[in-house]
């Protein structure tokens, strides 16, 4: 019974959870696994979610905006939560860069403002509870970077070991700085991130730590949060389209898998046009979807300045395909002077901060506008996933890039010479 997660709601309801293979539905009881034992395949937490169709959205609203808000779609118990205080991120209604981009509605979700700086914080949260409840004394993760940092975090939070692996080189500076300072003890592995995850995928084939990888099928349930956010913040109102940066494409999978719960239990009636986007350096799902298939072949050499979605093989690559075909949205890649260009104009245009991987998802809107498959009279979000700070060797070469100043401070330079 241990597999069983119960959570008591105000109103006295509780939902009822078990793993199973995303492939083969095979039901896996064993919480040290990462993997289907019959077949590989991912791992999925499947949700009871009879009694919250009793329940309405505005039921929830007693408690903060958050992740905690959301504890009927949750598989652990709120009553061991190990939390932040994550969530609770401001949706930006961004008039004039959608006027810039001409587009009819833009809105940024800023998960930057994340207690560890990125999204990441919604999936570790209800990760770490799961530690807890399994009661592991030792966490780990492969990273390229905010995996780590928020594990280290939490980890430091809960008061448990954590070991993180971390690609030589290829990992931002503030990223690798928090998960040290958080005490993490850190250890770089040649070879790229793929590589890292075979490596601690391994360690924990061996019980030596619970793996906190997005494999971890309790992550996504946290960031399924991002998606009950917005549609709470939007009063339910549906978007016509949400983009995201894709690197592992577990927070593309987790926003679907949110919507889907959301139909289940009758809270909408239609789902957004998920869209994902890719640095062309590192585009395997692009791929795969320009040519209509469900699989991928993954890229051996992923390079990108957005080191968050330098990723070749994604973890939930065929779930992201899945997500993106049946909501009947699309995939694009972005160059890396795209992704720059769009990190400039948020900061510029709208006094957002965000790390190189989040501005690719307002790249990748405005690459799809120019070339008219999205439309013109759309209401888009797009998903800024991390924040600026998180890298700050991007920044400062941003800083020597030409800048036009406003007419205004020209004239006030001009007047004081
Ligand atoms: C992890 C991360 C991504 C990629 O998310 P996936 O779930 O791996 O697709 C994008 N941006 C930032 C800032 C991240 O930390
Ligand atoms: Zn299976």
């Amino acid at each position: 019974m241990d597999n069983i997660a119960r959570g008591r709601l105000s109103g006295g309801v509780r939902v009822e959870s078990r793993v199973r293979c995303w492939e083969c539905h095979r039901e896996v009881e064993d919480p040290y696994l990462d993997a289907c034992p019959s077949c590989d395949g991912l791992l999925e937490v499947s949700l009871d979610l009879e009694p919250v169709k009793e329940m309405a959205p505005s039921d929830l609203r007693t408690s903060p905006l958050g992740v905690w808000r959301y504890t009927p779609f949750l598989p652990v118990r709120p009553s061991m939560a190990v939390s932040l205080q994550e969530g609770g991120t401001p949706l930006y209604g961004c008039a004039p860069l959608a006027s810039d981009l001409g587009v009819k509605a833009l809105s940024v979700k800023y998960e930057g403002a994340n207690p560890t700086g990125s999204f990441k914080d919604r999936g570790m949260t209800v990760g770490i509870t799961r530690a807890k409840e399994i009661g592991a004394d030792m966490v780990g993760c492969a990273s390229t970077g905010n995996t780590s940092a928020s594990l280290a975090a939490y980890a430091a939070k809960a008061g448990i070991g954590c070991l993180v692996l971390l690609p030589e080189g290829k990992v931002a500076l503030g990223k690798l700085a928090q998960a040290i300072f958080y005490g993490a003890k850190v250890v770089s592995v040649e070879g790229n991130f793929d590589d890292a995850l075979r490596t601690i995928r391994e360690m924990a084939a061996q019980r030596l730590l619970y793996l906190l990888n997005s494999i971890n099928p309790f992550r996504p349930e946290g960031q399924k949060t991002l998606l009950l956010e917005i549609m709470d913040q939007l009063d339910y109102r549906m978007p016509d389209r949400i983009v995201l940066p894709v690197g592992n494409a577990g927070n593309i999978s987790a926003v679907h898998k949110a919507l889907k719960e959301l139909e289940e239990v009758g809270w909408i009636d239609s789902m957004p046009m998920l869209t994902g986007v890719q640095a062309s350096g590192s585009r395997p799902l692009v791929e795969s979807f320009r040519a209509g298939r469900r699989d991928f072949d993954p890229e051996p050499g992923p390079e990108t300045v957005a080191t968050a979605i330098r990723i070749g093989n994604p973890v939930s690559g065929r779930k992201a395909l899945d997500a993106i075909y049946s909501t009947g949205g699309t995939a694009v890649a972005v160059s890396d002077e795209e992704i720059l260009d769009a990190q400039l104009m948020l900061g510029r245009r709208e006094g957002i901060g965000v790390e190189p991987a989040s501005a690719a998802s307002v790249a990748g809107l405005r690459r799809l506008l120019d070339e008219g498959v999205a439309d013109r009279d759309e209401e888009v979000v797009c998903i800024c996933t991390g924040n600026a700070l998180k890298d700050p060797d991007t920044m400062m070469s941003q800083c020597v890039r030409p800048y036009s100043s406003r007419p205004e401070v020209a004239a006030v330079l001009e007047a004081i010479r």
